[in-house]
């Protein structure tokens, strides 16, 4: 059977997914991701949830254009209502949102995580909301990637239920990834570190207030924080 082509981001996701997972799709937009896992024989059934419309509707288009749509639910629904109790979902998949974006969608979602086993992220930007997530709601990171591709870099958050206790430094970069230390990591954190002295210098000159000196508080704190990183 002929799979689904995806992108190097969305396939790294994929390789998450566990063989005869039920998987639920959140922000499915194409619904790319269930329909080559189930073309690929990975899993036999997946919800693909969808808020906005037009991405809803081509989710629907795509799952019928593949003859998917016995295998593949699409529903049009906000975060984790697009799950129902029935469905038996064990995983949930979402990716290409801001990490904040996600957090909310997990938080608003939590009753519906209870037979949840594993959790997979893949954060564009601000990764750490979901780290500081898991760390608050008892889920625990249990695998992390990044990896670049055309030119930018994504990360790849995967969580099970259990406890675990994370650091300021392994909030912001990652346990796993401060680990591995790769080279991608440290492309993505010296890019960062040169944002923020950037942003710092031009505050050198912009006045005396609190908000002023607490933002370049901050910026130092991570700074010297990912300066300890980059070094070692
Ligand atoms: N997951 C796909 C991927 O990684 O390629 C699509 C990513 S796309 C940039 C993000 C999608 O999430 C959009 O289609 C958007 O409508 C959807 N989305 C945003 N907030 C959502 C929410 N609260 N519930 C469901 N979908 C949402």
């Amino acid at each position: 059977m002929k799979t689904e082509k995806l992108s190097t981001r969305l396939a790294s996701v994929a390789a998450f997914v566990e063989q005869g997972a039920t998987l639920a799709d959140i922000g499915s937009d194409h619904a790319y991701l269930p329909c080559h896992l189930v073309k690929a024989g990975r899993i036999t059934k997946a919800i693909a949830g969808e808020v906005v419309k037009g991405p809803f509707e081509s989710a629907v288009k795509n799952v019928r254009k593949k003859g998917l749509a016995e295998e593949i639910i699409v529903r049009l629904a906000n975060g984790l209502d697009a799950i129902h109790d029935e469905d038996g979902v064990d995983t949930i998949s979402i990716a290409g949102m801001g990490g904040p974006l996600i957090a909310s969608i997990l938080n608003d979602g939590r009753e519906k995580l209870q037979n949840v086993k594993r959790i997979i992220t893949q954060p564009n930007i601000h990764a750490s909301s979901i780290r500081e997530w898991a760390l608050q709601n008892d889920w625990k990171i249990i695998d992390e990637q990044i990896l670049k591709e055309d030119h930018k870099i994504y990360e790849i958050i995967v969580l099970e239920k259990g406890q675990a206790d994370y650091n300021e430094l392994e909030i912001m970069v990652g346990p796993f990834l401060f680990k591995q230390k790769s080279e991608v990591f440290i492309e993505k954190w010296k890019r960062e570190s040169d944002e923020w002295k950037r942003v710092l210098s031009s505050l050198e000159n912009a006045g005396d207030t609190n908000e002023i000196n607490e933002k370049k508080e901050q910026l130092r704190k991570k700074i010297e924080l990912i300066g300890g990183v980059l070094t070692h």
